[in-house]
């Protein structure tokens, strides 16, 4: 399967829909950790993201993740927002000569997002961080790769090892953000950005799923 641009636009619009429909329970994650602000930072900022792709005319893929993640920085604000801006910024560098998207090159959009999220956040694995969904979805994506797999399969199983990922935050302490101030007492609790970034990687799935081409 390719994806177009406008096909990332629906991608952003299922993106979207998620966050708004996970809202409250994002925030209230955040709120055991952090500042209770991460569900509405995020469904806010992601509905600014997709207002401002939807007025793009015959927009290339790159393009549509890069106004994503220029959205998220400069109106989302906080620390994940530049985080998550980071993710479409880096990505969209990787994807910018591709008209189409298949598994090889949303593998290097995901691959370049992560990187650019960790050079800018400076989270590793285990920091309990969204960084700890991408990761192994990431590794998901580039065996898809090596395997000649397709994107809507490989896409599904990154998402599982996505959600997988955020699960495992909770046994984990925070090294970033707020939550690290809490110390020993952040076990127990699933991080919020590995929440929604698990949330983001299957609506995309979901939304994959039902393409029929
Ligand atoms: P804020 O910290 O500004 O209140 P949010 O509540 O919107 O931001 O988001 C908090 C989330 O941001 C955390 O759950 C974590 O996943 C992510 N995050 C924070 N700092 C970093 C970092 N340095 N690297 C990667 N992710 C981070
Ligand atoms: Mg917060």
């Amino acid at each position: 399967m390719l994806l177009s641009g406008q096909d990332c636009v629906e991608l952003i619009e299922a993106m979207q829909k998620t966050i708004e429909a996970n809202r409250d329970n994002l925030s209230a994650l955040d709120a055991a950790t952090g500042d209770g602000d991460h569900g509405v930072n995020l469904a806010t900022a992601a509905e600014f993201a997709l207002n401002a792709v939807q007025g793009l005319n015959d927009p290339t893929p790159a393009e549509v993740m890069k106004i994503v993640g220029s959205t998220l920085i400069n109106d989302m604000g906080g620390a994940s927002g530049a985080i998550f801006g980071s993710f479409f910024r880096g990505g969209s560098k990787a994807i910018k000569d591709d008209e189409q998207l298949g598994l090889t090159e949303f593998c290097a959009f995901a691959e370049a997002g992560l990187a650019m999220v960790q050079k800018r956040g400076k989270a590793h694995s285990g920091d309990k961080t969204l960084v700890d969904a991408l990761y192994p979805a990431v590794v998901v994506l580039q065996d898809g790769v090596k395997n000649g797999s397709d994107l809507p399969e490989t896409l599904s199983m990154a998402a599982e090892a996505a959600q997988a990922g955020a699960e495992n935050t909770a046994a984990m302490v925070a090294k970033f953000g707020r939550a690290k101030f809490l110390g020993e007492r952040a076990i127990g609790h699933q991080d919020a950005g590995a929440t929604s970034m698990a949330l983001i990687l299957t609506a995309w799935a979901e939304h994959l799923a039902t393409i029929n081409r």
